[in-house]
């Protein structure tokens, strides 16, 4: 970015090729409901080695059919982190199910395998689902977490919209998130901050023939082509929702999705400068861990400061940034402290969470910034932590 330009903490990247793929799919026989989502849906699959990848309007709408296809509804519980995005949880509460909140490691943000554990001791009754979040794009632990699962007769259902690119090694290989390994389905977004960008997207991946049919169906009404039959009919068996991603924006999705390997790469090489950069500031100052497994595509840079031992407030150092063009975001306020669960659920104590709260805080990171503006970030956040 060209020096003294504002830094957000993440941006989608645009090139002339994308705009190029928009304007051939505007100029194309369907602007919806044609070629470019099947081509964009096979390329996706591809991408992380899934057998099945269906695209839908935007990652909320991907959680809430998975939840659908899988037949989670009304009186069924789902676990997930209280530290995620609000769409993890509410779309339990989308299908009537009850959500259990889980706490986190308070190093990585992650569900972990001893906080399922802790949660499913608290459980009011039997569990449907475990929905796990790569927070950051770090990997929980599938292989733990789906053990866990499958013990207590739950389906594994993977929030994947930070993890676009990333893998886990549980010791057998490298496998891509998104994969199926260990889960039922996977869910992803291309909002704009997102890895890859078609403004509003998503997409679900899904090993199994049936969950992706279903999925289909329920992204469109719930209608159902007959093979065979008049042209004209359809049937319908459930009801479902217009939750359809057009064809312009499966145009822009492909053309982004053959950049990815370029902005993984990029997002790396900055992890690594900013690793570097911050390491004099630690132990104030620390990168979010990364468990032994996982082989990440950054989302998110997330720092943990110790705002209390410093002295300073988070307000302050977020508007000190902001001052010098530099934006941040806290990712995420625990889900279960907000109004409408504290009314559902009561009081949580979830202390990992609490402390990830505390000391989280995201810093630009996004493949057009330059190395220099890693730099520029590192000694600002020293600066305003009194740290310089
Ligand atoms: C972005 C995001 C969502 C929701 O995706 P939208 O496309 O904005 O609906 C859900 N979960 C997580 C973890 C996200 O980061």
């Amino acid at each position: 970015m060209p020096a003294g330009s504002f830094l957000p903490y993440g941006r989608q990247d645009i090139d002339a090729d994308d705009v190029a793929a928009v304007v051939e799919a505007l100029g194309a026989d369907f602007l919806t409901t044609g070629p470019r989502v099947e081509a964009f849906e096979q390329a996706f699959a591809a991408a992380v080695d899934a057998a099945h990848a269906v695209a839908c309007a935007n990652g909320t709408a991907a959680l809430h059919l998975s939840m659908l296809a899988l037949g989670i509804g009304p009186g069924d519980r789902v676990a997930v982190p209280s530290v995620t995005f609000l769409a993890t949880a509410n779309c339990a509460r989308f299908v009537g199910a009850e959500v259990l909140f889980t706490d986190v490691d308070p190093g990585t943000g992650l569900m972990t395998s001893g906080t399922l554990r802790e949660a499913l001791e608290r459980s009011p009754g039997p569990l449907r689902a475990v929905l796990p979040v790569h927070l950051r794009g770090d990997v929980a632990d599938l292989k733990g977490l789906a053990a866990l699962a499958r013990e207590a007769g739950a389906v594994l259902v993977e929030d994947a919209p930070h993890a676009l690119g990333s893998a886990a090694d549980f010791g057998d290989g490298a496998e891509a998130v998104g994969s199926g390994r260990w889960s039922s389905a996977a869910t992803f977004s291309f909002h704009p901050v997102k890895t890859i960008a078609t403004g509003e997207g998503g997409m679900v991946t899904t090993p199994d023939g049936d969950v992706a049919a279903r999925l289909r169906r329920l992204r469109s009404h719930g209608m159902e082509r007959l093979p065979g039959a008049d042209p004209w009919l359809y049937e319908m068996r459930e009801p479902g929702f217009n939750y359809r991603l057009p064809d312009i924006l499966c145009a822009l999705g492909q053309s982004q999705l053959r950049r990815l390997p370029d902005f993984a790469a990029r997002r790396r090489a900055l992890a690594e400068g900013y690793a570097a950069a911050l390491a004099p500031l630690a132990p104030h100052v620390r990168l979010a861990a990364t468990p032994a497994w996982s082989r990440p595509v950054l989302h998110l840079l997330t720092v943990l400061i110790d705002f209390e031992g410093l002295g300073r407030t988070r307000r302050r150092v977020v508007e000190a940034l902001a001052a010098e063009g530099i934006g941040t975001q806290v990712h995420y306020i625990p889900v279960h402290a907000q109004p409408y669960y504290v009314g559902r659920y009561g009081p949580l104590d979830l202390p990992g969470a609490a402390a990830w709260y505390r000391r989280c805080l995201s810093l630009p990171l996004f493949p057009a910034m330059a190395d220099t503006d890693v730099d520029r970030v590192s000694a600002a956040l020293s600066r305003a932590l009194g740290l310089a």
